[in-house]
């Protein structure tokens, strides 16, 4: 059976609120997102010929500030998946704490069958039809899957050019040399990782006897194994959309990134390059990585990857949420049942956005940061954020995944208190 995502994402709302003493308003207006565009790209081909393609922008809540969330390219992109995209957003915002609510937008395509030139008008398009619906203070999109910084570069440029005036803060993961952040390119991975750190801290891990299976070496995925490699995890299998390699004694990440940079294709990476047959990895698919026998699993795909289908059949003792979304709410009662620790998305990727909003900032000040302050703040709000919900989860005696969405929903339950609910009204109170 295929899920509903955002009912999926519902569900997990519900549990939270049973934990909360919250207004039931609050649960009615997150319920629902605040407004839904959907529009036609139109795109000039090189051969001359015309194509039309369906994007998204989704704005969730607002609640606690402009809305903020990425744009993906991807041919399975739907109305339904960038609205459970946008809600995760809000929740994402609101559990580390950065002033913003929940958006997400996507446009229905396969970018790889795209000519660069294809790309730009496609992406400059798009914006110039969302172009009313966004701002910096109104709505901030930035990148997720098969979007990048050059894409990103380009959307900023039509917008400025629309609105006749520089406005970097328009969005966020922009090139550098255009008014992004340093350290906003590995922050999604590096985010994961400071919780890696603390969750091993917690349970006194030893780097060395701990072993790490990645599912998909994109941005995210690469970074969180290469920051885990260097601290001296063993990462025993990676995959990308192709399949997975796996080796019992570990890879060496940064040569399977170079690898995959010179080649493109992890597959060969794998399995046509020097380095498959130097390490004598063995090939297995997606589905096998994900039931390896490991310490620590860490999905970094797409999402619904961990479902009813299959989750009684992982065997790893914790699971690091890097995508958005990769485990179903019906997995998620299992894996509570086989004492399967997960940390839960929300918290564990949220290290781009959390960058994105230092972004923000510097467009807005015109003062910019050095690397090591971009990771020190980042270290600080995860390390801080990863503690209050590990010890919210002990205290309610709940996963983790509940004690986020509690300590989210408390923060955005206060600020929509502050504006008054039926209990304030109903008392005339002043
Ligand atoms: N697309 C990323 C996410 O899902 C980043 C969003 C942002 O930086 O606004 O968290």
């Amino acid at each position: 059976m295929k899920t509903n995502l955002f009912d999926d994402a519902m569900r997990r709302l519900d549990t939270a609120i049973k934990h909360t003493d919250l207004n039931e308003e609050i649960a009615l207006r997150v319920g629902t997102p605040k407004s839904c565009l959907e529009v036609s790209v139109p795109v000039r081909r090189d051969d001359g010929s015309l194509s039309f393609f369906r994007g998204y922008r989704v704005r969730h809540d607002d609640t606690r500030g402009p809305t903020k969330g990425g744009l993906r390219y991807h041919p399975s992109v739907t109305l339904d998946e960038v609205k459970s995209l946008a809600f995760w957003m809000t929740f994402k915002c609101a559990v580390v704490g950065v002033p913003f609510g929940g958006a997400k937008g996507g446009i229905s395509v396969d970018a790889k069958s795209l000519s660069p030139m294809e790309l730009e008008r496609l992406s400059r398009g798009y914006i110039r039809l969302v172009a009313d619906f966004i701002g910096p203070d109104v709505d901030i999109p930035a990148p997720d899957m098969y979007t990048n910084e050059r894409i990103m570069g380009w959307m900023m440029d039509e917008y400025s050019t629309i609105r006749r005036q520089h406005v970097p803060a328009v969005i966020t993961g922009k090139p550098v040399s255009m008014g992004g952040s340093v350290g906003r390119a590995d922050a999604t991975g590096r985010g994961a990782y400071y919780c890696a750190r603390e969750l091993a801290g917690k349970l006194g891990m030893d780097p060395a006897a701990t072993t790490i299976a990645v599912q998909g070496f994109g941005n995210a995925g690469q970074h969180v194994a290469r920051l885990l490699h260097k601290d001296g995890y063993r990462i025993v299998a990676v995959s990308d959309s192709q399949g997975a390699i796996y080796r019992p004694e570990g890879f060496d990440i940064p040569s399977l990134i170079r690898t995959k940079e010179e080649t493109r294709h992890v597959q060969a990476v794998y399995c046509d390059g020097a380095l498959c047959h130097s390490s004598n990895a063995a090939n297995m698919t997606n589905a096998e990585l994900l039931e390896l026998d490991v310490d620590i699993l860490i999905p970094a795909a797409l999402e619904n990857q961990i479902t009813a289908e299959n989750a009684a059949r992982i065997k790893a003792r914790h699971i690091i949420e890097v995508a958005n979304g990769p485990i179903s709410s019906e997995a998620d009662e299992i894996l509570n049942a086989n004492n399967i620790g997960v940390v839960p998305d929300i918290l564990a990727n949220a290290g781009g956005v959390t960058v994105s909003y230092f972004e923000w900032l510097q467009n807005r000040s015109g003062q910019y940061w050095e690397l090591q302050e971009v990771h020190q703040k980042l270290q600080a709000i995860m390390a801080r954020e990863f503690h209050r919900i590990y010890d919210l989860h002990l205290a309610i005696g709940t996963d983790m995944r509940t004690a986020a969405y509690v300590h989210a929903i408390k923060r955005i339950g206060e600020t929509m208190e502050a504006k008054g609910t039926r209990a304030y009204f109903a008392n005339g109170s002043r």
